[in-house]
């Protein structure tokens, strides 16, 4: 039975469209259990009833005629009840209705199981038997199994064919829910990106000795090499605004393979001998390749990915059809695609680019943190998003509320371009908020700090009045290369963020890699990586990978001259003796230093608190450093026991959660008892409700992404210190994360800051 269900499920799931599903349904069913008849009701929920959508046995012209009121009916009893009803005779039971447009007379076994989505009953499946009998165990197991597995799939096919009733002119307005990985909204017309050919799928074809058709591919071939290369100048060039000259090494890297002989004489050879371009290709890159990664050297052997990859981007070239027209990016875009990806991005002219959606990909992603230090707007894990079905269409990517709404209708378009006015022009009432100081009406001084990873957002976060770097995330400088970065590379990255901050601090996080964040050349394979190798755990068994950042840390504090400019945190501290090896190690690395003739200087120290084991040993983990960060993101994440990126438990992760808001309050009260600061780098920092309480627990600074600092530092000098006391109080009895936001946003209400408080914005 389990065969039969994995094959209806894949069948379902590749229908086009939902009639064609619902057909593939009932057949399937009704043939796998030997029943008489197979139906499937689905909810019309403006009309309140169950209609028949589809059905193999009983009258084909009952289909969409048959309606069952919710509630009445066998069927509305299975949905009312959200449970298998398995009737032996169906007719004897007093909710039984006799409809005879059905023609169901003769049927007396009956099984009806609901088909649930998200806590919500979209349906009932029914399989029908003309004898009496009741079914058995593992026949109700089957449908269970199978209503629960369709759901999804009749969700999609359900997708798929609204929006293919639709005009582009307009007709209904679909949202579709993922998760919010760069707030904002963006509001523009969509532009689809589908995957790539593989090159390694690329088949040969034979020329045969036509001179003129060899000559036609040679120099098919040589225009895609010359179009990459200049492809390749401009991305470094763009790229040059958001990294670092080192960042770009990959760039040069890739232009150095386009210009040396091997890679495209070899192709031109495999051409004039007779083969297609593309197949000429794909044999030159795959020989190439190989005699790297036969190599010794690591480094040399890593450069085989980057011919692959190389490859696969003239392979594209060379597909594009010369007629067709270049990609045309609306004036307002919003890039849509199964997995977006860097370079995807940053084709896009910035002006245009006005939001990103992606079906996969997390907030962790490269994207998305790109997305972030950009200010695009960007909602990630939309499954249900039908993509073949979108380009063109108006598109709104809601970063506030984690989801798309597609073709909105006139009104609903007004009222997001209101929204986004709104909150254009609150950001420019803000700007005079800049040299202000963040401190409350009674006198609380808070320092205000930019969490950061890339150029651009260092140089935003110097104009924009932070106060410094509460968090430099280095992975990010490790992810946009192709190997580790060696000693100097990083010295010189960390001497650049110092040096663009000074005199303002900066606080330099070692490596946070693993769980959702992999290295693409250092791979992590695990069945559970958030509680797996992650962040401090791959530094202390990497001695080598972890002493070199952190001389390189050192390095860059001595370079820049800066005595207390410098901290360094130390991300995913679990038990205390990792706290203790890991300053063992950044002591050693200091000494060996010095021992060098290195004027570095001791930097101040902080330990993270992200993991609930960490947060029960505060005290002890405070005292062995200078300050204490708490990372709400993973905290929230670790209690909750939520996946920060699964889209099936997103309404799940609240750091209002009235256990995460209890342990940080508990845990703010010991490290201040430890006499130690204590700050917030999540992103609980940035949403000024959530600050409004982390201030009332006694919270000295709070980092943020730059695009809420400004109003949070509104709400600091709006609301006196001992108001937000007051409000931890109150909220530390009450039950929910909701009830704990709407105390939060009446205090902030009552404060005269109704412009911070927007309904469904987390
Ligand atoms: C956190 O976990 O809150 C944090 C700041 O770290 P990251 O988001 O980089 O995991
Ligand atoms: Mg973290």
């Amino acid at each position: 039975m389990l065969d039969s269900l994995q094959r209806i499920v894949q069948e379902v799931s590749s229908a086009h469209d939902l009639d064609e599903a619902l057909a593939l349904i009932v057949e399937r069913v009704k043939a796998s259990m030997n029943a008489d008849v197979c139906s499937v009701y689905l909810s019309d929920e403006a009309r309140r009833e169950y209609v028949l959508m589809a059905t193999d046995g009983l009258r084909p012209g009952a289909v969409g005629r048959v309606r069952i009121p919710f509630g009445k009916g066998v069927v509305g009893l299975c949905a009312s009840r959200a449970e298998p009803v398995n009737l032996e005779n169906a007719p004897d039971h007093p909710a039984f209705i006799f409809i005879a447009s059905t023609g169901e007379a003769p049927f007396h076994g009956f099984l009806g199981v609901p088909i649930v989505r998200r806590r919500k009953v979209m349906g009932v499946l029914v399989v029908q038997q003309r004898e009496q009998r009741r079914y058995i165990d593992e026949e109700v197991a089957f449908l269970v199994t199978l209503a629960a597995q369709l759901a999804g799939s009749i969700t999609q096919a359900e997708l798929r064919q609204s929006l293919d009733q639709m005009d582009v002119d307009d007709l209904d307005t679909l949202f579709v829910d993922g998760v919010a990985c760069a707030r904002g909204l963006g509001i523009g017309r969509a532009l689809v990106l589908f995957p790539e050919a593989r090159l390694d799928s690329v088949p040969d074809k034979k020329l045969g000795l036509d001179l003129d058709l060899i000559e036609a591919e040679c120099s098919r071939f040589r225009l895609a090499v010359d179009a990459e290369l200049e492809e390749l100048k401009s991305l470094a060039a763009r790229m040059g605004r958001i990294l670092s000259p080192g960042d770009q090494a990959l760039f040069d890297a890739y232009a150095m393979l386009l210009g040396s002989d091997s890679l495209v004489n070899g192709t031109l050879e495999r051409i004039h001998a007779g083969n297609w371009a593309p197949g000429a290709l794909r044999a030159t890159v795959a020989e190439y390749a190989n005699v790297f990664e036969e190599m010794d050297d690591a480094y040399l052997r890593e450069r085989a990915a980057d011919i692959r990859d190389l490859g696969g981007r003239l392979l594209r070239r060379l597909h594009q059809n010369k007629d067709a027209p270049p990609v045309e990016y609306p004036e307002r875009c919003v890039l849509v695609g199964e997995e977006l990806n860097v370079s995807q991005l940053l084709d896009v002219p910035p002006e245009r680019l006005v939001g990103l959606v992606s079906v996969r990909g997390t907030g962790a992603s490269h994207v998305a943190l790109l997305a972030r230090g950009l200010g695009i707007p960007a909602v990630f894990g939309v499954t249900g998003a039908p993509l073949t079905k979108l380009n063109g269409r108006d598109v709104v990517v809601d970063g506030y509320s984690a989801r798309i709404c597609i073709q909105p209708g006139t009104q609903l378009r007004e009222e997001y371009e209101r929204l986004a006015r709104e909150e254009a022009e609150l950001s420019r009432g803000l700007l005079e908020l800049r040299e202000e100081p963040a401190i409350t009406p009674d006198g609380q001084r808070i320092h205000l700090l930019a969490n950061s990873g890339l150029f651009a957002d260092i140089n935003a976060a110097r104009d924009s009045g932070a106060e410094g770097i509460g968090l430099y995330r280095s992975e990010i400088h490790f992810f946009l290369r192709d190997r580790f970065p060696g000693e100097d590379e990083q010295t010189a990255t960390y001497a650049r963020v110092l040096t663009s901050m000074a005199p303002r601090p900066v606080t330099l996080r070692t490596l946070d890699v693993g769980g959702d964040k992999p290295l693409p050349y250092f791979p992590i394979r695990e069945d559970n990586p958030f509680l797996g190798w992650r962040g401090i755990r791959i530094s202390l068994d990497h001695p080598d990978i972890f002493k070199t950042q952190l001389r390189a840390m050192l390095r860059a504090g001595a370079a820049t001259g800066s005595t207390d400019g410098l901290s360094v945190l130390f991300p995913m501290i679990t038990m205390v003796s990792e706290l203790d090896e890991a300053l063992e190690l950044l002591r050693q690395a200091h000494a060996e230093l010095v021992e060098d003739g290195v004027p570095a200087h001791f930097p101040k120290v902080g330990v993270m608190i992200e993991v609930p084991a960490a947060a029960y040993q505060v005290e002890l983990l405070a005292k062995r450093v200078d300050f204490v960060s708490i990372g709400s993101n993973d905290l929230t994440q670790y209690l909750l026991a939520v996946d920060r990126n699964n889209d099936r438990v997103a309404k799940l992760y609240d750091s209002l959660n009235p256990a995460v808001i209890g342990v940080m309050q508990w845990l703010v009260e010991r490290a201040r008892r430890a006499g130690k600061p204590v700050s917030v780098c999540g992103e609980m920092a940035g949403d000024p409700a959530a600050a409004l309480l982390l201030i009332g627990m006694g919270i000295d600074s709070l980092s943020m992404s730059l695009g809420n600092l400004l109003k949070v530092k509104w709400m600091i000098r709006s609301v006196p210190l001992s108001v937000a006391q007051a409000l931890v109080a109150d909220v530390l009895g009450l039950e929910s994360a909701q009830q704990i936001r709407a105390a939060a946003e009446e205090v902030m209400i009552a404060h005269g800051l109704a412009g911070l408080v927007r309904p469904g914005q987390h």
